[in-house]
C-alpha cells in the first residue's frame, strides 16, 4: 500500500507546501495546482504571447503551435481518434451545454427520452432538462440503490427504443461512486442512441478511455485536473461533431462571411469563437503532464485509495457520523460525503475551517441526488482528497470533526 505518512507531491504544490497549517479537503471543487502549472502560465505570457490564429509573425504561430500540441496530448490521453475532436471550451458546464443545446436538437423530436441519473451535478441535469423542454421530449431519470449503485434492471428499465441520449456522471461529485458507464453505453447503442459522459470527476483520478467507455461525447474540466480555472474539453466523435451546429458564432469560426451569411470552418474551430485562453490551455497541458507522466494513474490510485480508507476508518470510529452512499471505501473515489448528526454541514464547515480544515458543505449542485437520498436541509459535508493529501490530513479532519461534536455537546 502507499506510504500516506510520506508527502512526496507536497513540495511541488506552493499554496499547500507554504500554508502547512491548511487541510485541503476540497479537491473535487477544484484542485491545487503545481508550481510548473503557475509557471506555465506565466511562461506563456513571457515567452509566446500572441494571438494564437490571428498573424502570420513567428510568435503567433508559437501560441498556435502550443495549443495544437495540448490538442493532440488530450487526444492522445483520451484516446481519441484525431486532435479535431478535442473541442476547448471553457468549463464541463460549457462543454455539456454546447451538446444538450447544439448538438440534441439534431436528434430530438417530441416524445423522445433522454435518460440520466439522478447523481447528475447540476451541469449534467438543467442542460437536458433545457433540451428536453425545447424539442417536447422527456427527461427519464435512472435510480441507484441507497448505496448508489446503479442495477442492471434499472438501466433495462429506462433506456429503450424511446431514448436517443444517455448522459452520466463517470464518478458523482457526491457519492464518489463509479457508474457503470460502459454498460449505459452499451444500453445507449443498442437503442441507437448516444452516450455523453461528464468524466469531470474521473480524469482526475482515473485513466479515461473514450472508446473503453463507448463514450460518443465526454466531457471534463482542466481545473479539477490541476490545471488552471477557464479551460474545459469537450470531446466528440468526429462525425458527431461534424453534424453539430456552433453554439456561439463570432471570430475565428468561421471559413467566410458575407452579408447575408457564413460559412463555418472546420471542426473544432467551428467551436471555438473568439479569442481563446492560450496561457490556460497551455498550462493544461503542463498539468495533466504531471498527473499523468510525473505521478500517474497507477500511483494516483494507489494513494488515493490508502487515503480514503483511513478517512473512512476514522470516521467509522465516530459514532454521530453518517456517511452517505456506500460503506465500502473501495467504492469512493476520493470523495467522502457525510454529516453530522443533528449540526447543519455549513456549522461543521465553519467549525471545520476554524482548525484549518477546509471541507465543502452545501448541495454540492446536486439538489435532486440529496432530495431523492432524504438527506436533511438538501446538505452535506464533503471531503475529497487527492494524491497530495497524507495521513496528517486525514487525522485533521477527524480531530476537527471530534471538536466540532464536543463544541456542540461539551
Ligand atoms: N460535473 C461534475 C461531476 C462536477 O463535479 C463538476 C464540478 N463540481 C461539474 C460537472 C462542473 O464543472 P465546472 O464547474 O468546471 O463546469
Amino acid at each position: 500500500a502507499a506510504d500516506i505518512d510520506a508527502n512526496p507531491y507536497k513540495p511541488d504544490f506552493p499554496l499547500l507546501a507554504e500554508h502547512l497549517d491548511l487541510t485541503f479537503l476540497d479537491s473535487a471543487a477544484t484542485s491545487q495546482r503545481p508550481s510548473t502549472v503557475l509557471e506555465a502560465q506565466s511562461r506563456f505570457y513571457t515567452t509566446m504571447n500572441a494571438n494564437p490564429l490571428r498573424g502570420l509573425y513567428a510568435l503567433s504561430v508559437e501560441a498556435t503551435d502550443a495549443i495544437a500540441r495540448v490538442r493532440s496530448q488530450i487526444a492522445d490521453l483520451i484516446g481519441a481518434r484525431t486532435p479535431d475532436e478535442i473541442v476547448f471550451t471553457r468549463n464541463t458546464s460549457e462543454s455539456l451545454n454546447l451538446v444538450a443545446l447544439a448538438f440534441a436538437p439534431s436528434v430530438l423530436a417530441p416524445g423522445d427520452e433522454v435518460a440520466i441519473t439522478i447523481m447528475e451535478h447540476h451541469s449534467n441535469l438543467i442542460p437536458w432538462q433545457r433540451a428536453c423542454a425545447d424539442a417536447g421530449a422527456n427527461l427519464i431519470y435512472l435510480y441507484p440503490t441507497k448505496t448508489g449503485e446503479l442495477e442492471e434492471a434499472e438501466i433495462a428499465r429506462k433506456i429503450g427504443e424511446r431514448t436517443k441520449i444517455v448522459a452520466a456522471t463517470e464518478v458523482s461529485n457526491v457519492l464518489g461512486q463509479r457508474l457503470p458507464i460502459e454498460r449505459l453505453a452499451a444500453a445507449a447503442h443498442e437503442n441507437g442512441a448516444i452516450m455523453v459522459v461528464d468524466a469531470a470527476q474521473s480524469v482526475p483520478h482515473l485513466p479515461v478511455d473514450v472508446s473503453k467507455l463507448g463514450a460518443d461525447f465526454l466531457a471534463f474540466s482542466a481545473h479539477k485536473a490541476l490545471g488552471p480555472m477557464g479551460v474545459g474539453v469537450l470531446w466528440g466523435r468526429a462525425e458527431l461533431l461534424e453534424r453539430t451546429e456552433p453554439l456561439y458564432t463570432g471570430g475565428e469560426m468561421i471559413d467566410s462571411v458575407t452579408e447575408t451569411g457564413a460559412v463555418w470552418a472546420p471542426v473544432p474551430q467551428r467551436f471555438e469563437a473568439g479569442t481563446q485562453d492560450a496561457a490556460g490551455i497551455y498550462a493544461t497541458g503542463v498539468g495533466l503532464s504531471y498527473l499523468v507522466d510525473h505521478v500517474g494513474y497507477p500511483a494516483i490510485a494507489e494513494r488515493e485509495a490508502a487515503l480514503v480508507s483511513a478517512a473512512m476508518r476514522r470516521l467509522a470510529e465516530l459514532p454521530f457520523i453518517d456517511i452517505i452512499g456506500s460503506p465500502d471505501p473501495a467504492r469512493h473515489h476520493g470523495v467522502i460525503s457525510f454529516n453530522v448528526r443533528g449540526i447543519h454541514p455549513h456549522d461543521v464547515a465553519s467549525l471545520l475551517d476554524m482548525q484549518g480544515v477546509a471541507i465543502r458543505a452545501g448541495h454540492h449542485c446536486a439538489q435532486p441526488l440529496l432530495a431523492w437520498l432524504g438527506v436533511e436541509n438538501l446538505a452535506c459535508c464533503r471531503a475529497s482528497l487527492a494524491f497530495y493529501n497524507d495521513r496528517h490530513d486525514v487525522d485533521m479532519l477527524g480531530d476537527g470533526l471530534e471538536t466540532v461534536w464536543r463544541t456542540f455537546h461539551g
